[in-house]
């Protein structure tokens, strides 16, 4: 099956063809014709399969064929979680929107408003926003929304749990009543089935992978190894197996930091993104890895959120999350669009039943090997069921910040940074 068949436009097709693209995926097959016959759509796909084009292509053939606007009132609004995701889906959107007349803006927090209001105020077709940005220009009148027809809400899973409910809530409400809903999700959650409920009309779903199961391209693999011995693990894998491009997760941005720094020591070119660092260093990171200038990256589940990284080989999970779904996340940045990758986990004692949830989640078990010289020690049951606890003291928030959805990370301090 080509792009041909979906019924888009030849400007469109001219610039999915300059993108180098072929045939669709899976999901944009799926879902291309239902956004054109105008339906709300559910859809359950995760990083990596090609969903933003899945999204964009049929937008801009909506946008396009019917009458345009004179003064370019605001038509479609993409909200995603985090500003790099956004900064992402604004260069795709430009790229699929390169033929047409049609004019794309992002908008962020974190950075200066003015040139964005400047922008805003010279008309835009396609906004795609944070929403504490979007809420701020709107609440200072520099925006109006009352003529959007379409709504994507992006990775809305993340968007939830970045404590973004209320804000998605106060958006639907200056909206249009009248308009098309688009709802992509990694994963669906009774959460993101309510906010589907109380947002969609009569939504066709549509899966990527059947419910949250992984890339099939991606080969899982496990090295238990002591805790203590980790960095010296990755240093050994990177270097022996020879990798030029490896993002590493960690679960905390002071992890993050000390495991670039000991990288760096031994001669890796090595880069930390997390939410304490500022933008312009996230996007001066990224750029390196993607230009191949760093060879590793090391990121937090939140900070990696939407990185755009095509053809990624190598993702290491230096730490196991404490949530199944967010590995599911992390691992959705290898074996992307039709390339295989490997999702490694180094695993100590304490992340035993962090595999167990992981297997559950995947329905098979992951394949585990050891490195002579790695191997993990023995530890008692006790000794065992002590390290766990201890863990489990370490991941419990202070008493009065119990976050209800189980994801203490980063879920407040993130909120004002995107
Ligand atoms: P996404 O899931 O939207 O983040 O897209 C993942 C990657 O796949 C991006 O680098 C896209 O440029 C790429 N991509 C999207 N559609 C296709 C396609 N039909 N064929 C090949 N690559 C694609």
């Amino acid at each position: 099956m080509s792009f041909n068949s979906l019924g888009l436009a030849d400007a469109i097709l001219k610039a999915v063809s300059t993108q180098g693209y072929s045939t669709p995926t899976p999901i944009q097959k799926k879902v291309i014709p239902v956004i054109l016959e105008g339906k709300d759509v559910l859809a359950s796909a995760q990083t990596g399969t090609g969903k933003t084009a899945g999204f964009t292509l049929p937008i801009l053939q909506i946008l396009t064929s019917g009458q345009q606007l004179r003064n370019r009132p605001i038509r479609s609004l993409i909200l995603t979680p985090t500003r790099e995701l956004a900064a992402q889906i604004f260069e795709n959107v430009k790229d699929y929107s390169k033929f047409l007349d049609i004019k794309p803006a992002v908008i962020f927090g974190g950075v200066n408003q003015n040139p964005q209001v400047q922008t805003l105020r010279s008309g835009v077709d396609i906004l795609i926003a944070t929403p504490g940005r979007l809420l701020d220009l709107q609440n200072q009148g520099l925006l109006s929304l009352a003529k959007v027809e379409i709504l994507v809400l992006d990775e809305a899973d993340r968007m939830l749990d970045m404590g973004f409910l209320r804000d998605i809530k106060k958006i639907l409400n200056i909206l249009p009543i009248k308009r098309q809903n688009l709802l992509f999700s990694a994963t669906f959650s009774k959460e993101i089935k309510q906010l589907a409920q109380g947002i969609l009309n009569h939504p066709i779903t549509v899966e990527a992978t059947p419910g949250n199961t992984t890339a099939e391209m991606v080969n899982h693999k496990i090295y238990r190894v002591d805790k203590g011995k980790k960095t010296e693990l990755i240093i050994k894998l990177i270097m022996d197996g020879n990798w030029q491009q490896v993002l590493v997760f960690t679960r905390t941005k002071h992890g993050a930091n000390k495991l670039c720094e000991k990288m760096q020591k031994k001669g890796l070119t090595a880069a930390a993104i997390h939410g304490n660092k500022t933008q312009g260093a996230r996007t001066k990171a990224l750029a390196g890895f993607k230009d191949a200038a760093i060879r590793v990256l090391v990121a937090t589940d939140i900070a990696a959120r939407g990185l755009d990284i095509p053809l990624l080989p190598h993702v290491v999970n230096f730490e196991l999350p404490n949530i199944s779904e967010d590995y599911i996340h992390r691992i959705g940045r290898t074996g992307r669009a039709g390339s295989s990758g490997d999702a490694i986990s180094l695993v100590s004692h304490d992340e035993e039943e962090y595999v167990k949830g992981i297997e559950k989640l995947l329905g098979h078990r992951l394949t585990s090997e050891v490195i002579p010289g790695f191997e993990q020690s023995v530890m008692s049951r006790q000794e065992l069921e002590a390290v766990i606890q201890a863990n489990k003291q370490q991941q419990r928030p202070p008493s009065g910040n119990r976050d209800k959805t189980k994801r203490p990370s980063n879920r407040n301090n993130n909120r004002g940074r995107n």
